[in-house]
């Protein structure tokens, strides 16, 4: 590892600057330093070291000052992030602040804007839900008109998949399915019996649907890589998003970030806030970056030959749409006009709930890290709903209920204290994942006036669900509750609620690929079409979201772009 991993000021000219340091700045890093070249990676957040920082790790809510409960001082401070179900008084520290990263929305729309600034970025919280896109994923907007085509096939990235994969550590059954291709799995995580049986009923009551277990970025078998990355199997504490000192889950900190800094060509400029990119109109590069001191708000730059944008979707397209020059007066590479348009997220907005009978004698050991999954079976037009295109997938789980999840109880003395720790019933549920149409309308651009605590201008969402979306989800409530009765469940209750776009913290496309640069930002490597040396690789360049968990996509994307960015620079291209 270099001795000068962290820097500030730098007049240095880096072979590749990296912007944020999540899931995709994390990989864009490793890769390029694993091929030589010298990396700045530029993280707007603070330090947050393995192990040493996870500061509500093994911390029971009983030893909690508040059990758990956020301070309201606190909530206030975050009220955007205490929606994301994994924010608690554990947690809190690895989400955004809202005070000091305010945003606007149009009138009459919502918009959860969910972030994690620090070095690691969402790595760190996420849920690891790791699924390959399909072959149906990237020639559905071909096929049934919503959306630009995509320029890559699944072809393009089966490879880069199978890279990630191996190096993440994703556990996972193999399945043989069309709609979500197999990968390189390490050994999947056990059902419970109840689970059987509802997969056992659900496969043969409905033949084109299949419950898997879940794909998870979570080591439950260590390869010889991962133990010689210091990471070891998982522990299933399920308390993940406090961070792991175990390495079990795949994050910035316990996989890519090691292995970047590991080849001495990795630096890090942390607290450092991007604010624009800096655009050589006689050479039509970017050669470099302004940044903001995240503390003292001086200014400074740093100077890159190549620049890779991991900032996140919204992070991304909001550094870019502040860049402006003669060539690009509406944001750089944005001659389409498309910067910042055709935001997605997933469409969550279903869910199911039953009593599983029967089962009073199954019991389990553990807290398994994650659920099940129900691929999406409306995944070609001829397998479409008649009232809307494209489908859903639904992910959940079965437990028991336990002395905290059936409530506050009366009771007194032994008796009660005995009935306290009886597990209580069997209870399973899911929820719709439904994929939301790439439309214009929905954007993210800059506030004409109003600035951030930075100087940035603030964001401006003006995104809303359609009614694709929102019949899809009516009928993936009433196809769940049916299938949930025919499984056998009893007192299966079903729900569509509208929750704000954004929260499920699944943004894409707000730079995204496509093969006309007229009507998009990047070409099919991820490389913008306007600028040679400037490449977007998070969820900013999908054209469409599809129905899986994005984030396995951020890192296969990003692998094959430096790859070719590379072989690009090589050839005297770039
Ligand atoms: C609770 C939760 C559960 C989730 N579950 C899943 C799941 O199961 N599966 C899945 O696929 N995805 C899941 N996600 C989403 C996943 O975390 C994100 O898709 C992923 O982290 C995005 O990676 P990224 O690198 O693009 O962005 P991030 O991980 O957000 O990283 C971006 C980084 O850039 C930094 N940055 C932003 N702007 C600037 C700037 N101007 N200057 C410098 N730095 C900047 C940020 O501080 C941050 O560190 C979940 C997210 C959360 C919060």
């Amino acid at each position: 590892m270099n001795d000068d991993l962290y820097i500030r000021e730098s007049s240095e000219v880096y072979d590749a600057i990296v912007v944020g340091s999540g899931i995709s700045g994390g990989w864009a890093a490793k890769e390029l330093c694993e091929r030589g070249f010298k990396t700045l990676m530029i993280e707007r957040g603070r330090v947050v070291e393995h192990r040493k920082d996870y500061i509500g790790e093994g911390v029971p809510e009983w030893k909690q000052p508040h059990r758990g409960v956020v301070n309201n001082l606190v909530t206030e401070q975050q009220k955007i992030q205490k929606e994301c179900y994994a924010f608690n008084d554990s947690t809190k520290h690895f989400f955004g602040n809202d005070r000091d990263l305010p945003y606007q929305t149009a009138p009459g729309t919502t918009f959860s804007w969910i972030r994690g600034n620090q070095l690691g970025g969402k790595s760190l919280t996420w849920h690891r839900q790791s699924y390959r896109l399909s072959d149906h994923d990237f020639s559905a907007n071909k096929l049934d008109g919503f959306g630009t085509d995509w320029p890559i096939r699944y072809q393009d990235l089966a490879p880069w998949y199978s890279h990630v994969e191996k190096h993440a550590g994703i556990s996972g059954e193999s399945a043989g399915l069309p709609q979500l291709p197999d990968g390189e799995f390490l050994p999947p995580f056990e059902m419970t019996v109840p689970e059987i049986a509802i997969k056992a009923s659900i496969e043969e009551n409905y033949p084109d649907r299949k419950l898997i277990m879940g794909r998870m970025a979570h080591l439950t078998e260590p390869t010889e890589l991962h133990i010689s990355q210091g990471r070891v199997n998982c522990q299933t504490r399920n308390e993940c998003q406090k961070g792991c000192s175990f390495g079990a889950y795949f994050s910035t900190q316990s996989s890519t970030l090691p292995a970047a800094a590991k080849t001495g060509n990795l630096h890090i400029a942390a607290n450092s806030v991007v604010h624009s990119l800096i655009y050589d109109e006689k050479t039509r590069r970017v050669k470099g970056v302004r940044v903001i001191d995240n503390d003292d708000l001086s200014e400074r730059e740093y100077l890159g030959k190549i620049v890779f944008m991991c900032a996140s979707t919204i992070g991304s397209a909001q550094v870019m749409l502040n860049s402006k020059s003669k060539a690009f007066p509406n944001g750089i590479a944005n001659s389409s006009g498309v910067l910042g348009h055709y935001l997605m997220d997933h469409n969550y907005n279903a869910r199911i709930e039953g009593e599983i009978p029967g089962f009073e004698d199954e019991y389990y050991q553990g807290r398994r890290p994650g659920g099940l999954l129900i691929p999406n079976f409306q995944y070609e037009p001829s397998r479409y709903n008649k009232n809307y295109v494209r489908g859903y997938s639904f992910s959940g789980d079965a437990s028991r209920e336990n002395w905290k999840s059936t409530g506050e109880r009366d009771g007194i003395g032994a008796d009660f204290k005995a009935q306290l720790s009886q597990a209580g019933k069997w209870k399973f549920w899911m929820m719709a994942q439904g994929e939301m149409l790439p439309r214009f309308e929905n954007q993210m651009g800059l506030h004409a006036t109003l600035k951030d605590k930075w100087g940035m201008p603030q964001l401006e969402f003006d995104c809303r669900w359609s009614d694709n979306e929102k019949l899809m989800m009516e009928d993936a409530a009433e196809v769940g509750h049916q299938m949930f009765l025919k499984a056998g469940l009893e007192n299966v209750t079903s729900e569509f609620t509208e929750r704000p776009v954004g929260i499920a913290i699944h943004e894409l496309g707000t730079a995204r690929m496509g093969r006309d640069p007229k009507t998009s930002v990047l070409n099919g490597y991820n490389q913008c079409h306007d600028i040679d040396n400037l490449f977007v690789t998070d969820g900013a360049s999908f054209s469409s979201s599809a129905t899986q968990n994005p984030s396995l996509t951020f890192m296969a994307l990003t692998a094959r772009a430096v790859d070719y960015a590379a072989k690009e620079i090589k050839a005297g291209r770039i």
